[in-house]
């Protein structure tokens, strides 16, 4: 076979095109000091290699088993196993940013350094989901004084904006925001008023300031290496560039990065650098955060912003945003308090506002606590989780149904518009969700179901507006501290304004484009300097004591998907905790839920949902059918990165058990068992 061995490896062989990667010595060749087991050492397995029957591998290496060798996109990788470590682990979307994470790890640096490295890489590797120009949310776990912590660094609005920022070009001018793209949604993200001011940067250095043990500059190394000496392009950002190459030429900066001089997009595999995003990243390294939110970098994100046409073939209006030097200036990352709420045995910890994510999952959590979800477990399980019950879909999707309706209706940046009656306590109360649970009939679905009602509450409209352009990472590091990191540039490709070798997002099409309905005005309208709500879950999982207290860390996981986030963190979490399935079945499992509404979903990508004959042929759709449910099997893009941490026990140490989702390129790397 085709893996790498041991001493393979050490010998550090050429083994790459001259294009391709060059990260031997970033990465355990030629004097890392990353991973430092001497040549030849065969007692131990090394870590963050890729391990399969017949091998090991370095990822990123090109050898064969390399799984960052790009493949075409598939909608679902079968047969995927759980990886297993003994003290440290990174899972995220894609191997070459969970090499360059396990690395930092490797050598001593603490999960949040490792999510530093991540991001960096991300941002090359994966320019679709997540970067520089868009905005995160983290959690983490501070394994020495068990504190939870999380982040906020959330795009916001800029100064100027109105009310009508996203939905008219002027007071005056009541007519949608250009390039007229058909549909307003489609012209917002396109033009210059769907783009936020970035707060990944910042979040990160807040983060780092309070968790880091490496220097600053020294987890920007691996992005810029792989930026200046090249990497391939894979499956899922070749399928992102041709399904967005109409957009891309409208930026110039765009078009020569990602199209070929014939403006064909740049096809999968292609050897692809980025001198400028190397630029930009090294004056991070050295600048910190302010050297990208004053100067030269701030400068190029505001005249990108403001530009007011665009086109390589043809010129086109583009209606600019009125995002200032100052907005960027004056931007904070926050510290927020975790939303945390028991779950039978468990704490489970996520992010709060202006995330509905949080809530939402612990609403959901909640309302299932009052039914027997053991007792409708999947009848079949299997390596890709296997296949859910009628009955536990159905559970599950109502219990959504409910939580989403509180969330489409209150949810919003609580630095704007309070939550209703005492805030997240009264949300997610536990009389309050049995209330809720009571409205769940066993044979019959909701369809739409209601908000709840508080003691005092604002009357407010709903609204459900989301995109898709995000990704995961979960890591653990060997001090036992934890990292939860969902991270996005809000749809794929953001805004398609390119700067300096990073996209800009298009997070502000997450505000409601209308600020009122009929029953009233919109919680997450938006307003000066308000952050856009997400569905971003970033979520922890703790052993409930035995004194009823948060104990030891048990799980990290969280998912890319828009407001079908908060579906897929709960049926990964379902299938842990209730269905008692590893890291890799929880994350593979049928995704499944309802974001309210007569729609139930039920992911038609999953090898156990036979859509043959329009989905007549399987018992699961047909039996949610036969329940009043509006089965959908499209197929669902998931990007779910889990660990499971199994404690120790009668002696033998804990483990940490990893698992990528099959629906993406993601990879989980540790170190090894001895
Ligand atoms: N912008 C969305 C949010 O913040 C995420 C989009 C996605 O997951 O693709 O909730």
């Amino acid at each position: 076979m085709t893996g790498m061995t041991h001493s393979d490896f050490y010998s550090c062989r050429p083994w790459l095109a001259a294009s391709a990667l060059s990260l031997l010595a970033l990465w355990g060749c030629g004097g890392s000091s990353s991973i430092s087991s001497p040549a030849g050492s065969s007692s131990t397995l090394q870590p963050c290699l890729q391990r399969s029957a017949s091998g090991t591998v370095v990822v990123g290496s090109s050898l064969p088993g390399d799984p960052a060798i790009p493949e075409p996109q598939s909608g679902y990788r079968l047969g995927l196993q759980p990886v297993s470590a003994e003290s440290f682990m990174a899972v995220t979307a894609n191997p070459l940013a969970t090499q360059a994470g396990c690395a930092v790890l490797a050598s001593g640096g603490s999960a949040v350094d490792a999510a530093v490295a991540v991001q960096a890489v991300l941002g090359l590797v994966e320019p679709q989901s997540s970067g520089l120009g868009g905005g995160a949310f983290m959690l983490t776990y501070n394994a020495t004084t068990q504190a939870v912590q999380s982040y906020d660094g959330r795009e916001t609005a800029p100064a100027a904006a109105t009310e009508d920022y996203l939905r008219y070009v002027s007071a005056t001018d009541r007519t949608n925001p250009l390039p007229n793209l058909g549909q307003s949604f489609l012209s917002t993200k396109a033009s210059g008023r769907s783009i936020g001011t970035p707060g990944a940067v910042r979040m990160l250095e807040l983060a780092h300031q309070d968790h880091g043990r490496k220097p600053w500059a020294e987890l920007f190394q691996p992005g810029i290496k792989l930026a200046s000496d090249g990497f391939p392009i894979s499956g899922r950002m070749a399928s992102a560039i041709s399904g967005a190459r109409n957009d891309l030429l409208r930026d110039p900066e765009a078009a020569a990065y990602f199209l070929n001089p014939d403006y064909t997009p740049k096809a999968l595999g292609t050897a692809i650098r980025n001198p400028a995003y190397a630029t930009t990243l090294g004056t991070i390294a050295q600048g910190g955060a302010n050297a990208f939110y004053t100067g030269a970098i701030a400068q190029s994100i505001v005249d990108k912003i403001k530009s007011t046409s665009g086109g390589v073939t043809s010129t086109v209006a583009i209606t600019p945003g009125l995002t200032e030097l100052s907005d960027l200036a004056n931007y904070r990352a926050v510290r927020r308090t975790p939303v945390c709420a028991t779950y039978r045995t468990t704490w489970i910890c996520g992010m709060g506002p202006p995330s509905s994510g949080g809530i939402a999952v612990a609403q959901t959590l909640g309302i299932l606590e009052n039914f027997d979800m053991a007792a409708v477990a999947p009848q079949v399980v299997n390596v890709e989780g296997g296949k859910p019950s009628v009955q536990g879909v159905h559970l599950v999707s109502e219990a959504e149904r409910l939580a989403y309706a509180d969330r489409n209706k209150y949810v919003a940046d609580t630095d704007f518009v309070s939550l209703p009656g005492s805030g997240v306590a009264a949300m997610i109360d536990k009389n309050y969700l049995r209330s809720r649970a009571a409205l769940i009939s066993t044979t019959r679905s909701l369809g739409a179901a209601p908000a709840g009602t508080f003691a005092s509450a604002a009357v407010l409209g709903s609204s459900s507006a989301e995109g898709r352009g995000t990704t995961h990472m979960s890591i653990v590091d060997k001090y036992g501290n934890v990292v939860v990191m969902t991270t996005t540039i809000e749809s794929a490709m953001g805004s398609f304004h390119f700067t300096r070798g990073f996209l800009l997002n298009n997070q502000l099409t997450d505000f409601s484009f209308e600020p009122s309905d009929a029953a009233g005005p919109i919680a997450n309208r938006i307003a000066p300097l308000k952050r856009p709500r997400s569905s971003m879950a970033p979520t922890l999982v703790f052993n409930r004591a035995a004194d009823g207290t948060r104990g030891e860390f048990l799980m990290a996981t969280g998912s890319p998907g828009g407001a079908a986030i908060i579906q897929f963190v709960v049926k990964t979490l379902v299938s842990a905790i209730d269905w008692k399935l590893n890291a890799q079945q929880a994350t593979s499992m049928v995704n499944f839920g309802s974001a309210n509404g007569p729609t139930t979903g039920v992911g038609g990508e999953h090898p156990s949902i036979d859509i043959s004959n329009n989905g007549l042929n399987d018992p699961l759709l047909n039996g949610l059918r036969s329940l009043g449910h509006t089965v959908s099997f499209a197929a669902q893009s998931s990007g779910v990165s889990t660990i499971i941490r199994t404690p120790s026990a009668n002696g033998s140490p804990a483990v940490l058990a990893g698992g990528a989702d099959p629906r993406r390129e993601g990879l989980a790397l540790g170190d090894a068992l001895p």
